[in-house]
């Protein structure tokens, strides 16, 4: 970086530095220690570290959400969000609902209308369509399963969630995954496939198969929102659910 040579040019560089601190402190970085990369460690019962990487100070050794020892302290530890912009125009974070220790966890992309305003994941039609899929087709009641987002807050106009959205709440829904800690996770649609598992391989080739998410059976399949678009597709979500009940049943051994 060159030196400034007049006040303007270091008022410009100073207002710009106090921006990018402020943007620091806004997404929770308070201190900034040149060259060292803040560690993440959070050990699956496979022995593979879920959260491997970098993810700011989210999980580090001294966060409250790295220490969460339950669901309910994670979500106090998250507490009133502000480290995304998605936070200015949520009316509810949308944590996550379910059987703590269920076997079956249901992850999707994020709140829209209906769940922003309830505070629920898949609550609105496309909700009940999740709900139908659990309790008639698969013969559990929701509250056995456990139901996530990729992203806590709704994104605007419900566009997909942006790279830095994900980013700031990825973590979140890792530690979620890692206090459930379920045999099978069904992704929902798309964008939460294509997230978890890391690949910008369409959806349409990547349904219907088993996928490992770091040691996790991970079955993909169209999101209830596309199939209430295209009800054509429901027989091809119901052979997938079908897959997972034979899993869970132990038939595929
Ligand atoms: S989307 Fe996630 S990271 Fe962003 S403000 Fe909401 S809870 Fe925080």
């Amino acid at each position: 970086m060159s030196i400034p040579s007049d006040r303007n040019e270091l008022a410009t560089l100073v207002t710009s530095l106090r921006r990018h601190l402020q943007r620091q402190e806004r997404v929770g970085i308070r201190f900034l220690f040149p060259g060292e990369a803040l560690q993440t460690n959070v050990v699956m019962a496979d022995g593979e570290n879920l959260l491997s990487g970098t993810e700011g100070d989210l999980f580090s050794d001294s966060s409250a959400t790295y220490k969460a020892k339950t669901l309910e302290e994670l979500r106090e530890a998250i507490g009133d969000c502000r480290r995304c912009k998605l936070w200015s125009g949520r009316t509810h974070l949308v944590f996550g609902v379910g059987n703590p220790k269920a076997k079956l966890m249901f992850i999707g992309e994020g709140p829209g209308r209906d769940e922003d305003l309830q505070g629920e994941p898949f609550v609105g039609r496309a909700g009940q369509l999740l709900t139908d899929i659990i309790t008639k087709g698969m013969g559990f009641k929701r509250e056995d399963v456990y139901i996530a987002n990729v992203v806590k807050c709704r994104p605007p106009e419900n566009r997909n969630p942006e790279p830095d959205e994900v980013a700031s709440c990825e973590p979140f829904l890792k530690k979620q995954i890692d206090l459930v800690r379920p045999e099978i996770i069904i992704a929902l649609g798309k964008f939460a496939v294509q997230t978890l598992l890391q690949s910008k391989v369409p959806i349409t080739k990547l349904r219907g198969n088993w996928h490992s998410y770091h040691g996790i059976k991970l079955m993909p399949t169209f999101h209830p929102a596309y199939l209430l678009r295209n009800p054509g597709d429901k027989k091809l979500v119901w052979e997938d659910i079908k897959k997972v009940i034979k899993e869970m049943n132990g038939e595929n051994a």
